[in-house]
């Protein structure tokens, strides 16, 4: 028996999938050549594979309101067909910089001179050794020669950025004086003293950490990599929100407080605590960040427009203090929980399946590490993940001891109507 024609298949798989004609011939040529015996079946596996590859918004019902997986910080997209003035200032008609309108925001949020954004905060790191210290020395504390995740290796990175690490202090204590010994030492030419915030593991008992105010006493300009973005650790965007500041945010280094205990240069990501869109921020001493902003690798780790409007946006929400119903991150951080147990109950009531149940979600993105807020969701028996992972809008789920969870807390409000219909799909 013949295997069935490319075009045969491609017009039957045109009845399950709306994939471009192209696409489909090309899901179907595969199978014909790889399953003979089977292309049909095949190419219906090809399709599927294909269309369960494109990327596609979904519902996080995991309670990790930073998920690594689901790219960190939820935004809301501006999809206008309009182009941005980027480059072009419109005070004057002539060329403008892609970073005046987020320095300047950063400027008065952090009281820094300067700042500029690069595509995430490893390129930040890496930019900033290879522009302030290549072919010179870096001190690093060795409880801080960390890998945060992902392949972001502080020797590996100050490898590739041709800067030299040189290790200070011990695993579990690192002192003023073993920074000045570093920069004493006659062997070594310390252009930096790097500080890396260990954002997700802590070490506990006999330790002790160099802060930055010790640091700034020195000679040695210092950069500190905090990693979540946090911008203010007694975050004033919360009053009328919460009555305390939780301790997840009190304990986090955050920008503000690094600036104003002397660091030279600080750098974050955009999607952790921030709130914003995948970018790194290096923000500090105007000398020093002209030097980031004027090196060669600036060109090729620069952010597109869409980004730094994102940002741009993000950051005026926290000068307007309407970061909590604006920013989805501190949103979903913010709400009571008694909202989250009353829409739990509505969606039971409209599905007539499952419980409610009091959940914890995390904060994610290795930001707080361990650090849990109170939830609550609804627990559906059995592990419904991969059926909820294919409804048309994809609901994602937690499985505990065979129950599955979708906690409400990382779901904007507006989706519990997808919840229903993904749950109602179950039945
Ligand atoms: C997350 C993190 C990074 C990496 O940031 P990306 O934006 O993911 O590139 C680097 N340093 C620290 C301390 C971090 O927490």
């Amino acid at each position: 028996m013949h295997p069935p024609s490319v075009d045969v298949l491609a017009r039957e798989l045109a009845k399950s999938f709306t994939l471009p004609h192209a696409v489909l011939v090309h899901c179907a040529r595969e199978a014909v050549r790889d399953a003979p015996q089977d292309a049909q079946g095949a190419a219906y596996d090809n399709a599927l594979y294909f269309s369960q590859s494109l990327l596609t918004t979904v519902v996080n019902g995991t309670g990790v309101l930073l998920h690594t997986n689901l790219g960190r910080a939820p935004l809301a997209m501006t999809d206008s067909h309009r182009p941005t003035n980027l480059e072009f200032n419109l005070a004057n008609g002539e060329r403008g910089s892609r970073h005046t309108a987020v320095s300047e925001l950063l400027g008065q949020l952090l009281n820094v001179e300067d700042a500029i954004v690069v595509n995430n905060n490893a390129a930040a790191v890496m930019l900033v050794l290879a522009a302030l210290a290549e072919g010179r020395d870096v001190a690093v504390s060795r409880g801080e020669s960390v890998e945060i995740g992902g392949g972001f290796r502080i020797p590996d990175v100050m490898e590739q950025s041709g800067a030299r690490l040189v290790d200070v202090g011990t695993t579990n204590r690192t002192r003023l004086r073993d920074y000045e010994r570093a920069i004493d030492s006659r062997k070594n030419d310390i252009a930096l003293l790097l500080k890396v915030h260990p954002s997700n593991f802590s070490i506990e008992g006999f330790t002790e950490q160099t802060s930055i105010s010790e640091l700034a006493t020195l000679e040695v300009p210092v950069v500190a990599d905090i990693g979540s973005g946090l911008l203010d650790n007694t975050a004033p965007w919360l009053q009328g929100y919460l009555d305390n500041v939780p301790s997840w945010i009190a304990q986090e280094p955050a920008a503000r407080q690094a600036i104003a205990d002397g660091a030279d240069v600080i750098t974050f990501s955009g999607d952790k605590l921030l709130g914003g869109p995948q970018c790194g921020v290096i923000a500090g001493r105007a000398d020093l960040v002209a030097q980031c902003a004027a090196h060669p690798l600036m060109r090729a780790l620069r952010p597109g427009g869409h980004t730094l409007l994102a940002l741009q946006n993000v950051l005026l929400s926290y000068s307007a203090r309407t970061v909590c119903t604006q920013i989805p991150f501190w949103s979903m951080a913010t709400t009571p929980v008694q909202e989250l147990a009353t829409r739990a109950e509505r969606i039971i009531a409209a599905t007539g399946v499952g419980t409610s149940v009091a959940l914890d979600s995390l904060i994610g993105a290795g930001s707080a590490p361990g650090s849990t807020i109170e939830s609550h969701g609804i627990s559906l028996a059995g592990d419904q993940r991969a059926k909820l992972r294919h409804h048309a809008t994809p609901v994602i789920a937690r499985t505990v001891a065979n129950t599955t969870h979708i906690d409400l807390r990382s779901v904007h409000p507006d989706d519990d109507s997808i919840i229903i219909d993904a749950v109602n799909s179950l039945k």
